[in-house]
């Protein structure tokens, strides 16, 4: 049986494909630990949703466990009003759109419309200064659906024996730099 690609760790690829092995390793429990301070504060935003606190509106769903077996995906939509069809997933504050900002709601998208779930609209919004940034759809948006879906062969085809250069700026910022062993800083 082929592993689900946990969604979260889409972002965290694109930073470095050699923090999933570190994630692993360390496994779920120990998030605090080796999260930077804004994934702390990611973590705390969803809070709320992982404890079912956001909202008790019947046409709100939030939390759901998802998954894609054609995308090999797994992991938790943020929040899914099914009297709009729209997705959301909140974060702390959005300084940038970041393509795996985008991933990760396509991912959620994938899921959700396998598992027969209607979703017509996605959106990204920001807690801190209350802003909501619509994203298109992946049919309405080629170029980051193609993007999506080599993202997701990459990373099912990754290996640790595959020639890494790493960036040391990158490196400096990564909490695993102490404990990694290609780390360059
Ligand atoms: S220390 Fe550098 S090479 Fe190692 S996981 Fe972090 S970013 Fe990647």
């Amino acid at each position: 049986m082929e592993t689900y690609i946990p969604i979260s760790y889409l972002n965290d690829f694109i930073f470095c494909p050699r923090s999933i092995y570190f994630h692993q390793c360390f496994g779920r429990s120990s998030k605090r630990l080796y999260h930077s301070t804004d994934q702390i504060d990611g973590l705390t935003a969803h809070k709320t949703i992982d404890k079912n606190t956001y909202s008790t509106s019947k046409e709100t769903l939030q939390g759901l466990e998802i998954y894609s077996e054609k995308y090999n995906l797994c992991g938790k939509i943020d929040i899914y009003d099914s009297s709009k069809y729209l997705l959301i997933e909140r974060k702390k504050k959005i300084k940038v759109i970041y393509d795996g900002y985008i991933f990760q709601l396509f991912a959620q998208y994938f899921c959700l419309i396998e598992m027969g779930y209607k979703v017509e609209h996605l959106k990204l919004y920001s807690m801190d200064d209350n802003k909501s940034h619509p994203i298109p759809l992946p049919k309405d948006d080629e170029q980051f659906f193609n993007k999506f879906e080599a993202l997701i062969e990459t990373m099912k085809s990754f290996s640790l024996k595959e020639p890494f250069v790493p960036n040391k700026n990158k490196c400096t910022h990564c909490i695993y730099h102490t404990i990694c062993d290609v780390s360059a800083c």
